[in-house]
């Protein structure tokens, strides 16, 4: 596996490279991104929300401060007036008109009785149904009375119209630092609700603010206002009752979400501040964040594939370029030229190419030389084929020929014999040998030297070529013996050997100052060829003939007669000159 990815190109490997090179760090980056986008974004979370949370709950407890600053105001300026009836009610008038946080204002006395109230004008009632006790068992006035301080209550229907309220009370002193009543106000919830609606963020982030029961006093669901719906057994809830703050999650059924949220208690009153978001839209939020972190590590891969693609091909292309011209230089018998890589081209590939243009030159510079030396040997050879032509001609001349005499050489004689008496169905199927002996002729060698004899042997030769005819054959047979073949009967032979031996008789042989003389006995073999015929027998029949010859006294011609060699007679035609053509 490791073995074939490494035999692949060199610019595939490359781009695999540089993409690997590439994504192994924008992964780790970006691994790395979307932690700490994690990271980031709950911490920012935590940070918004709780901030929010508590910068919510701060202006509420200013707000429920000065309510209570501006009651016991009142409460100071009513001391007074508590023994005139109308005063009192004039100065309640009076206050609920100018304090808008409060929906209504009463003093209740000690027994419980509502000695004077003031209801806003915008608040819809009916007061004939207003009972002088309505407070008598209100747990907020029980509570200042009992305690002598002041107390601010949770939602609750409000005792004048049953719509969810909420009252404070502060107590009132006579001279005597005595209790003689509790000065109760209705705040309007409506004035929280648009501080909560104040905090606002994200598609569905919002904030909801919740009395010391766990009860709603402020929330975007209006329902869950006027039902003061009771959000107490929720754990967030129960840790702002706690008094604590910081970020949650939880799963909210009026949104019907995850939800992330920041709540802070507000010191004091008991209230808490949440202010939830979807999980969904943090989660989107650091979707966004990580898909342009992963955009532009697309776009850097892009760049690193396109930049990998652009580099291989700079680095691989020049030396596929050599190695395809090569293989072409190759191909066309080394003819031709590669081009050098150009300089914006890789230095290794330039290194290469010009080695490889060196190594070319050098192999042309050899394929040049081996032409020549080729083209020389071939030369040469020819030349030594002619001349070993010519030796073999002249061996074969060597070999056919005597060197005394150039005549044929008796093995030719023999070969071409043999060649005569095979070939039986020719026309002219007459054979003659006329075998020749120099008589005494180791006299001429004695009395003259061995010169005189060669000089003698070739006369002799000269002479017996000059009766040759078309297919006729003339050898030396040995030292001083000569051999004849004749495609003729034994009556013709017998003349042209008579004549043969005339002229041998007549040769005068010129040896320094001497004439030299020779005569010669002559055999002659004839017959028609056939099958009993061989080389051997006719050799030895033709020599018995020139053999009776020398008997005969010499300087004659015997014929060997009849067919048969073994019951050979020898015929004595004419010793000197019986016959002629
Ligand atoms: P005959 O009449 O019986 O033939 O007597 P002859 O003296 O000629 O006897 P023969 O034919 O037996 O002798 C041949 C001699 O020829 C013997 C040898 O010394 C001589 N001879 C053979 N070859 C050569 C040669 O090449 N050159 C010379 N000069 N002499 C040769
Ligand atoms: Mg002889």
């Amino acid at each position: 596996m490791f073995q074939r990815i490494l035999s692949q190109p060199v610019n595939r490997l490359l781009i695999l490279g540089m993409v690997l090179v590439a994504l192994l760090p924008v992964s780790l980056v970006a691994f790395h991104l979307n932690q700490v986008a994690w990271e980031n974004s709950w911490r920012e979370i935590h940070e918004k929300h709780e901030l929010l949370a508590e910068n919510l709950a701060a202006p509420i407890k200013i707000y429920v401060d000065d309510h209570f600053a501006s009651l016991s105001f009142l409460a100071e300026t009513i001391k007074p007036q508590l023994s005139s009836q109308q005063s009192l009610q004039k100065t309640l008038d009076t206050a609920v008109g100018q304090l808008h946080g409060f929906s209504a204002i009463a003093f209740v006395n000690t027994a419980g009785k509502m000695q004077a109230y003031n209801i806003a004008d915008d608040v819809i009632l009916n007061r004939d149904t207003v009972s002088d006790f309505i407070f008598k068992n209100e747990r907020c006035y029980l509570l200042v009375r009992q305690t002598e301080t002041q107390y601010i209550s949770g939602i609750k229907p409000s005792p004048f119209t049953l719509k969810p309220t909420i009252i404070m009370g502060v107590p009132l002193f006579d001279k005597q630092e005595k209790l003689v009543g509790v000065l109760l106000g209705e705040l309007r919830v409506s004035l929280i609700e648009k501080l909560r609606k104040n905090i606002k963020f994200g598609k569905r982030g919002h904030s909801a603010i919740v009395d010391q029961n766990g009860r709603v006093i402020a929330h975007p669901n209006p329902e869950w206002m006027v039902e003061m719906k009771n959000l107490s057994s929720w754990p967030i809830i129960q840790a702002m009752k706690a008094g604590k703050h910081g970020v949650t999650e939880f799963y909210s059924s009026f949104v019907k979400q995850d939800m992330v949220a920041g709540y802070a208690a507000i010191p004091d009153i008991g209230w808490g501040v949440m202010v939830p978001q979807p999980k969904a839209e943090v989660i989107a939020q650091v979707d966004s964040f990580m898909f342009s972190n992963y955009l532009w590590g697309g776009v850097g891969l892009v760049i690193a594939i396109i930049f990998g693609i652009y580099v291989s091909s700079w680095i691989t292309r020049p030396i596929n370029r050599l190695a395809t011209q090569s293989r072409l230089l190759l191909k066309n018998d080394l003819s031709g030229e590669i081009d050098f890589p150009a300089d914006y081209e890789p230095r290794e590939a330039r290194q290469l190419g010009y080695v490889l243009k060196s190594l070319i030159r050098g192999l042309q510079h050899s394929r040049d030389e081996v032409h020549e030396l080729n083209t020389n040997l071939q030369l040469k050879v020819k030349q030594a084929t002619k001349q070993l032509r010519v030796a073999n001609e002249k061996l074969e001349e060597t070999v056919k020929s005597d060197f005394l005499t150039s005549l044929a050489n008796r093995r030719y004689f023999e070969m071409d014999l043999l060649d005569v008496l095979s070939r039986r169905n020719q026309e002219s199927n007459h054979i003659s040998l006329l075998l020749f002996d120099i008589d005494n002729f180791k006299s001429i060698n004695d009395q003259f030297g061995h010169a005189a004899g060669d000089e003698v042997l070739t006369q002799v030769a000269r002479t017996l070529e000059k009766f040759m005819r078309a297919g006729d054959v003339v050898a030396r047979y040995a030292g001083d013996e000569f051999v004849l073949r004749f495609n003729c009967d034994q009556r013709v032979a017998l003349s042209r050997a008579n004549q043969i031996r005339l002229a041998i008789e007549a040769l005068q042989i010129h040896w320094r100052d001497q004439i030299l003389k020779v005569t010669v006995s002559i055999g002659i073999f004839s017959d028609i060829i056939n099958e009993q015929l061989d080389v051997k027998n006719v050799l030895h029949s033709v020599d018995i003939a020139m053999y009776e010859a020398k008997k005969r006294g010499r300087n004659c011609v015997k014929a060997f007669s009849g067919r048969e060699v073994q019951s050979a007679t020898v015929t004595d035609i004419n010793s000197h000159s019986a016959y002629t053509d």
